[in-house]
């Protein structure tokens, strides 16, 4: 601390992102990426950009990503907005869409960013526990007018609400905004961007880290109504006039236009997911029912700090959250079939 911060920094507790270690054979299921490259129409489109054409600044619009996402998703650009990284979009949203009297709902055990976002920007919070299955049940949230967000599939638990569900939760909050936070749809659950065009106060958020396997180049997006979209774009306007740079623009459209490899990465690691379900109940575990790349689990006669441990010093690392209510749950993201396999070879050892 020191006297020249602005006083509220003092108070913030900033978001700890997960380990990124820097040793090279570990087999790494702690952070979600995925294991699979990017489609190389993206690497290509990207490595195109790396040239001359750098001195420019970029669209400041990002007009080509949107169309692509526009085109994929059947919506209109101007209903789609990008950042970099879902994080920012997520930081505009609670910017310009949550800063209200009312407190913002969320689930007690979900993304673990949102209550660090409503510190930043001075919003409070109701976090509201998940059921005793873990699930999101929508009749415990009543916001007059304000906002709800949650990530489907649920963070870190895995577990999809379906569409059903959401259109109850919008209609019975039509004069909040409801944000799902769709990072992990594309591996089991529909989008509730097929639900834009209906409801106003629909956002919904994605990223190109998961699914489209870009982690490393940051970005996100969101679709909704264009006057929600409007908000973000003032906000991003006086925050920073580029929302990414041209090598960003042009690998995520390519990425988006590349449907051949999204299907095929995305249905390898939803596969392996069974695989690696039945695998691990079979060691005893119980596992959540999961719609994303990753499970959560835990074994009811093992201790999950221990078992993160032991498996670190065999070198897989895989996620523990020391959290209450799921302190006894690890969650594990779906790897190749070669790193599940010493993944499940590492557990089978360790539980003797
Ligand atoms: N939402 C959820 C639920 C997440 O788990 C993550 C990844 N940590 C994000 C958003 C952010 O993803 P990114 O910033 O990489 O787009």
């Amino acid at each position: 601390m020191s006297k020249f911060w602005s006083p509220f920094v003092k108070d913030l507790v900033p978001y700890i992102p997960g380990e990124q270690p820097k040793l090279s054979k570990l087999v790494k299921l702690n952070t979600n990426e995925n294991p699979y490259g990017p489609s190389p129409r993206a690497v290509a489109a990207m490595q195109a950009e790396l040239g001359e054409t750098l001195r420019l600044y970029p669209d400041p619009s990002g007009d080509r990503l949107k169309r692509a996402v526009a085109d994929y998703y059947g919506v209109r650009p101007e209903q789609v907005f990008v950042g970099n990284g879902s994080d920012e979009v997520l930081a505009h949203a609670f910017h310009g869409l949550f800063q209200h009297r009312e407190p913002l709902l969320f689930p007690d055990i979900s993304y673990s960013f949102y209550p660090v976002y409503c510190g930043l920007y001075d919003i409070d919070f109701r976090a509201i526990p998940l059921n005793d299955d873990f699930q999101i049940d929508v009749a415990d949230y009543a916001q007059p007018n304000g906002g709800i967000i949650f990530p489907n599939p649920n963070a870190p638990t895995g577990c999809l609400l379906g569409l059903g569900a959401i259109e109850r939760l919008l209609e019975s909050n039509s004069d909040s905004v409801v944000l799902i936070d769709e990072a992990y749809i594309d591996f089991g659950g529909e989008s509730a961007i097929a639900l834009v065009d209906r409801y106003a106060n629909l956002l919904v958020t994605q990223t190109l880290s998961k699914s489209r396997s870009l982690a490393g180049l940051r970005v996100g997006l969101a679709v909704g109504h264009p006057d929600l979209i409007e908000a973000l774009e003032r906000i991003k306007n006086s925050f920073n006039s580029y929302p990414l740079d041209r090598i960003a623009i042009a690998g995520a459209a390519a990425a988006f236009e590349d449907r051949e490899h999204f299907e095929r990465t995305r249905r390898q690691v939803i596969d392996s997911r069974e695989t690696v379900t039945a695998a691990m109940e079979a060691l005893g575990f119980e596992v959540l029912p999961s719609s994303a790349n990753f499970i959560f689990a835990r074994h009811p006669q093992r201790d999950a700090s221990e078992i993160a441990a032991k498996l670190r010093e065999q070198g897989v690392i895989v996620r523990h959250f020391k959290t209450a209510r799921i302190d006894q749950f690890l969650r594990i993201t779906i790897g190749t079939p070669e790193q599940n396999q010493v993944l499940l070879d590492s557990l089978r050892q360790l539980l003797g």
